[in-house]
């Protein structure tokens, strides 16, 4: 039986599954600790032994290519990670090492290109050939899939809108930049902005619930709606996609999908915005699952 193994590799978690081809129904799937804290090495025999794992308790051979998915991305032109979150894996060549350790081919993804091609071929956006899938949650980031494939870039960036400027001259970003999308949309930044307006520590769900009866909290959420519309506008009139799905905890703000489509319409370049703006389906399913999808 032909079937697609994918790996989600999480700084805590490294997770598997197995899909077979024309189901969307997963025939195993299994979970191990990462155990980051041991370096680089261990996190790839880790990988292995995972695989070795799935493969007694499935039953299933393992494929010739599987697909991962990473807290970061493959540099293409050097093969070696860069951006992750879990930073014993930058400047690895991680791709190469499964190769060398495991015997097998790999197709990697960074993890909003695997949520965005898992709810393109499997979840909210099912169907449709061109998608934009946006993680809001800690961090801001996004995925372009393209006729059920994910479109990584020369540099490996591609969809990457959490670093566009958004506030000219604004605050200070890790990436060396200022006022960038992240700064402003990731829930991080959205308690950040409320502290400062009211003096007061407040989660985003609070914030989000206060809405109606806290002014610092209303403040919030109308800088969230005017500049989330800005930003994704930016990507509506490059890509055009038919849907954008929005994943990570701010996608669960439901102002988006009603005053903020309303936000994104004002700033699109045509009298009519068609584009769907959506939740995702998948959960927490979309990482492992579209990192399988990548071998499809
Ligand atoms: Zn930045």
């Amino acid at each position: 039986m032909q079937t697609l193994w994918g790996i989600d590799l999480g700084g805590t978690k490294i997770e598997g599954v197995i899909m077979p081809m024309d189901s969307d129904v997963p025939l195993h799937r299994m979970r191990i600790d990462t155990e980051s804290f041991n370096g680089y090495d261990h996190i790839v025999s880790r990988i292995g032994l995972l695989i070795d794992q799935m493969e007694q308790a499935s039953g299933i051979q393992r494929p010739s290519r599987i697909g991962v998915g990473t807290p970061g991305a493959e540099e293409p032109s050097t093969g070696l990670m860069k951006n992750c979150n879990t930073t014993c894996l930058n400047g690895q060549p991680l791709p190469g090492d499964i190769r060398k350790v495991l015997g097998i081919e790999v197709k990697l993804a960074n993890d909003a290109n695997c949520f965005a091609l898992a709810e393109a071929t499997l979840g909210a956006a099912k169907g449709a050939s061109n998608v934009f899938g946006v993680i809001m949650g800690t961090g801001v980031g996004g995925g372009i899939v393209i006729d059920g494939k994910a479109l990584n870039g020369l540099q490996g960036i591609g969809g990457e809108w959490g670093h566009n400027e958004l506030i000219p001259d604004g605050e200070p970003c890790y990436c060396g930049k200022r006022g960038c999308v992240e700064l402003v949309l990731s829930g991080t930044g959205l308690q950040k902005f409320y502290l400062g307006k009211s003096g007061q520590q407040k989660t985003l769900k609070e914030i989000v619930r206060d809405t109606e009866t806290d002014i610092h909290a209303k403040a919030t959420m109308d800088r969230l709606i005017h500049y989330f519309g800005k930003a994704i506008s930016v990507v509506i009139n490059i890509l055009d996609p038919e849907v954008i799905v929005l994943g990570g905890g701010v996608g669960n703000v439901q102002a988006l999908y009603t005053e903020g489509v309303k936000s994104a319409e004002k700033f699109v370049f045509n009298t009519k915005m068609r584009t769907k703006i959506v939740p995702p389906q998948l959960g927490d399913s979309a990482g492992v699952f579209g990192a399988a999808m990548l071998v499809r």
